[in-house]
């Protein structure tokens, strides 16, 4: 049996190497040919001095090259870290430093972002450049073009040894969405038990060509999409981002692709292009939706419109997939389904931690080969995640309903309890989310004397439409809610904080009217 991902791919290779597997812009690879490229990358580090162990950073766009570069390192037995592409200083200095990256693979933009971080990096020794940097770097950074290290890497016969399912694989860094965002440590072993589940259950064989326009350096696109590619023997026509003309154009006119990942955002800007330009796609075998809530009127609109039934998934950097919605069975709207096979989720009170009952709101957690091995250098973060029989506290709240379907009804760091009552941001959003003068919403807790929390409703109106009363939105709630759950504030603003994955970062949220003193309804 194997013992990684990188094994299973090497095997295809060798097995099977005039097998397609990636197209990207201009250029298409076999198995055998990314394979002999992924060699030459390994070998090209290790004789540049990689050690066992030591972080390479990608700091890159969607390209071929991202995963040559991703098998490669993994291959020379180093850990990838992984980084989302919008980020700039502030986070860059923090993952990079926090990791101790050595290498850093990235373009001209990223190497510019990179050189007045180099005093804060000590560890980082030099970049592998996939395009001629623009800016001047500091000399004390050496730098290698991407294809200087591969041509070094085909002339060296540098051992390389497969992984052993022990060895760090990837740290996984979180969006930050809840605070700063920490290491997840993912071995080799949650690796390959994640993708066996998830081609088990999406019924993944080789004959798959997935269409892939979500970004590698997040889980959804990496370790669902390319790493379900690789250990099936599929293909992927790998884009370098999403636009909706081009995707769904491609949806359109090529009838040997079998599935489309993508996140909620994505799924409506299909949905409005489709309309505005009245064209469909074919008929596929797999669409899926994950990363953020898919609402229940998008996936009706979606299944009417352009006949497909998304299957939605719930996953995240700590254990790359959590719960699925069956592939065979009925689809729920709404849910994210049932734990993967080999996999468990149960949901506990946020309080007594005790097992709660179908129909009953409160943490979900997890536990399985596919979590990860703790938070890099976190041991107090890492602690308080698991339990001592170690199921994993996910900090997502939701509840299964009576046929075991899960439904994510928010984040545990987000449970409002006011006079003792629990509010649930989530549905307070919805409600207000409803009103016509209301463009965006994030609903949270703040600090109160009388009630130990109270409600906030921050609001965002439509462009062109004056702000409604405050009160117009509190009675809204009143006349849809438990008295309890409506807003004591509303506040009005221009845009919500968001993150580079675009969730809203309540905690700045909360930082900003904390400082502002206490809101006032305004
Ligand atoms: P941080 O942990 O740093 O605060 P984050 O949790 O947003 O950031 P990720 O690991 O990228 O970082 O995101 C995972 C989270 O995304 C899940 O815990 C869950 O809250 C949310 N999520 C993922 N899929 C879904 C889904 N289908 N429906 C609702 N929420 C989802
Ligand atoms: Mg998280």
């Amino acid at each position: 049996m194997s013992s990684s991902l990188l094994e299973v791919f090497l095997d295809h290779a060798h097995r099977a190497p005039g097998q397609p597997l990636l197209t990207f812009e201009r250029e298409s690879f076999t198995y055998g040919q990314l394979a002999t490229h992924v060699t030459a990358f390994a070998r090209g580090l290790k004789q540049r001095g990689l050690q066992p162990g030591e972080r390479v950073a990608l700091f890159l766009e969607n390209s071929a090259r991202f995963a040559i570069a991703y098998l490669g390192v993994q291959s020379a037995g180093g850990v990838v870290v992984l980084v989302n592409t919008a980020y700039r200083q502030v986070e860059l200095a923090h993952i990079l430093s926090d990791a101790e990256v050595c290498v850093c693979v990235t373009g001209a933009a990223g190497a510019a972002e990179l050189a007045p971080l180099r005093p804060q990096l000590p560890s980082l020794q030099w970049l592998v450049t996939v395009e001629p940097p623009t800016a001047a770097l500091p000399e004390s950074l050496a730098m290698v073009p991407f294809d200087t290290l591969l041509a070094e890497g085909t002339a060296s016969t540098a051992p390389l040894a497969l992984p052993r399912p022990e060895d760090l694989a990837v740290l996984g860094y979180t969006s930050g969405t809840t605070g700063r965002s920490k290491g997840a440590m993912l071995l080799h072993r949650n690796l390959l038990a994640n993708v066996r589940a998830v081609t088990e259950a999406w019924r993944w064989t080789q004959k798959d060509r997935l269409l892939l326009a979500l970004p590698l350096f997040h889980t959804h696109g990496l370790m669902v999409g390319l790493h379900g590619t690789l250990f099936t023997g599929a293909s992927v026509d790998l884009r370098r981002r999403f636009t909706a003309p081009e995707v769904l154009a491609t949806l359109r006119d090529d009838a040997s692709l079998t599935m489309f990942f993508g996140v909620p955002t994505m799924y409506s800007r299909l949905l409005e292009e489709a309309r505005a330009s009245r064209v469909k796609p074919r008929a596929l075998r797999l669409w899926v939706s994950g990363s953020a809530p898919l609402s229940p009127q998008l996936f009706t609109d979606i299944e009417a419109e352009l006949g497909a039934r998304i299957l939605e998934r719930y996953g995240m950097t700590e254990t790359i997939m959590n719960t699925t919605n069956p592939y065979d069975g009925e689809r729920r709207p709404g849910t994210v389904g049932v734990p993967y096979p080999g996999q468990e989720a149960r949901v506990v009170d946020v309080r007594s931690r005790q097992l709660l009952p179908a129909g009953e709101t409160g943490e979900i957690e997890v536990r399985g080969p596919h979590v990860f091995a703790g938070y890099w250098r976190r041991q107090d973060a890492t602690a308080e995640s698991f339990d001592a029989d170690g199921w994993f506290r996910t900090g997502d709240l939701g509840e299964f309903d009576a046929q075991g379907y899960l439904r994510i009804t928010g984040r545990a760091r987000e449970l409002i309890i006011s006079g003792g009552f629990n509010v649930y941001p989530r549905e307070v959003e919805e409600v207000l989310a409803m009103h016509p003068a209301v463009a965006e919403v994030a609903v949270l807790g703040l600090p109160d004397a009388d009630l130990g929390e109270q409600v906030v409703a921050v609001v965002v109106p439509h462009a062109g439409t004056s702000a409604p009363e405050p009160q117009a939105l509190v009675d809204w709630c009143k006349d849809r809610l438990a008295s309890f759950k409506k807003p004591r504030q509303v506040v009005f603003t221009d845009a919500l904080p968001r993150n580079a994955l675009g969730k809203v970062q309540k905690h700045l949220l909360r930082a900003s009217l904390s400082t502002a003193g206490t809101p006032g309804a305004r």
